[in-house]
């Protein structure tokens, strides 16, 4: 099977950090010369990327080696990514599977194609070593969208909190230095991108191995040119101290907007989940930001049903949130996995009382996203549209983007707006929650 001819189909499940890393995969299939397609055009290869942090990562990757089979039987099935660095045997033994790949060996996926291509259909074989082998950064970002790219500034983690898995999966913390980082945010300003979202799976832990920290790389980052926004894609509440707000509030180019994981709103849970801040920390460092950019957007994770999380704790969670301005949720549902501390804990949560939590706080997230959108009715604010299936309702003829502080805006579809940064008004919200703009001036396209 010359790969001249060949071509290769990927799906990806889980994170941003996810999506750049097939990003680089699929390139380096390029490079082998490989013809990227989509999975229901009939690949000779199929690779699938997926992720360990949901309960259903297991039945995920099942269902998605099935229906590749049903594509086509006589392809070649690759497996990578965290649920495939921490179950690799058992991956394996999926009817279809031809390879599973570990975290040190994901990114010699052509070599090992090249390698065992011949062999599809015959017994998968795993390569994959300890975590613990782990070291290498390897630099990502994803280069399909003309818009956003999600740039992989940071892998693995330290922090071992008691319910995660990620650190089992990706290794300790390490990353690139800010020289090669800042080259890295070059070559995607090159490509015409207009925002890079900065990714890792701890992004705040940037350049620890390194002797440099975050902040110098936001610096360095802010000076980049032909990139018009960057996101900080999520940031820990112990990491993100007032130099890394001050620099946001003042940049021309970083956007007010963070991510900031909270998990829980009792100082008790927060311990057993071994998170490095309590509630006052994380209330202050909110307070810090709205009290620098009042119109800066604030998104928060939290994971309901920990072991030992008593209704009582629960509803302290529910009333932190309610008293501190945040603007929206993430809410995860805690699942058991392998090999954490938690899964060792006592008192486990019924799953329907879980799941019932995470509905009353999702219901609380939609109040608040709605009362950040509604403040902003009536303001002008620089709105990013976007390129693709992401940026173009085709049913409603309609344009989407992101403002600076992420409220989504649509407008009438008009090519002249797409990949370009507008002043638009702000008129009203629609049913569906979206906010109705009007252009007032198109700076950059
Ligand atoms: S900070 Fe905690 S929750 Fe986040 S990746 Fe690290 S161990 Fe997991």
């Amino acid at each position: 099977m010359g790969s001249s001819s060949r071509t290769a189909a990927f799906h990806t499940l889980g994170c941003k950090l996810n999506f750049a890393e097939t990003s680089t995969l699929a390139r380096s299939l390029e490079e082998a010369g490989y013809a990227r397609v989509r999975v229901e055009e009939r690949p000779d290869v199929f690779v699938l990327n997926t992720c360990s942090v949901t309960e259903n990562a297991d039945k995920e990757c099942r269902r998605h080696v099935r229906r590749f089979r049903g594509i086509n039987p006589d392809a070649f099935i690759a497996v990578v990514g965290c649920y495939a660095q921490l179950k690799p045997d058992e991956i394996v033994t999926i009817p279809g599977v031809d390879l599973v790949l570990g975290a040190n060996e994901k990114f010699n996926l052509a070599e090992h194609i090249e390698r065992l291509a011949e062999h599809a259909g015959g017994d998968g074989v795993v390569i994959a070593g300890p975590i613990k082998e782990v070291k290498r950064f390897i630099p990502s970002y994803n280069a399909n969208d003309r818009t956003r790219t999600f740039l992989k500034v940071q892998d693995g983690c330290d922090y071992f909190c008691s319910f995660c898995t990620i650190p089992l999966a990706r290794g300790r913390s390490r990353s690139a230095t800010i020289a090669e980082t800042v080259e890295q945010a070059r070559a995607v300003a090159a490509s015409g991108v207009k925002e890079i979202v900065l990714t890792g799976v701890n992004t705040g832990d940037f350049g620890r191995q390194h002797g440099e920290d975050f902040l110098q790389l936001i610096e360095a980052l802010d000076r980049v040119e032909g990139i018009e926004r960057f996101r900080i894609s999520s940031i820990e509440p112990n990491l993100c101290h007032d130099g890394v707000i001050d620099l946001v509030a003042t940049s021309q180019r970083f956007v007010p907007h963070f991510h900031i994981p909270l998990q829980s709103g009792s100082d008790v849970i927060l311990q057993r989940m071994r998170r490095r801040y309590d509630t006052a920390l994380y209330a202050e460092r909110v307070h810090r930001i709205k009290q620098r950019m009042p119109d800066a957007c604030i998104g928060v994770d939290v994971i309901t049903g920990t072991p030992g999380e008593t209704d009582e704790e629960f509803q302290k969670t529910h009333a932190f949130i309610r008293s501190i301005p945040v603007d929206y949720l993430h809410v995860f549902t805690y699942s058991e996995r392998a090999n954490t501390t938690a899964v060792r804990m006592e008192d486990a949560i019924p799953m329907e009382v879980r799941r019932e939590r995470t509905k009353q706080l999702r219901i609380l997230s939609t109040k608040l996203q709605r009362a950040f959108y509604e403040k902003h009715i009536g303001t002008t604010r620089p709105v990013l549209f976007e390129h693709g299936e992401t940026g173009h309702d085709q049913e409603r003829g309609e344009i989407l983007g992101f403002t600076d502080n992420y409220v989504r805006v649509a407008l009438p579809f008009d090519p002249q707006l797409v990949n370009g940064v507008s002043s638009v008004h702000m008129d009203a919200l629609n049913g569906e929650g979206l906010m109705r703009g009007s252009i007032t001036s198109a700076v950059g396209v």
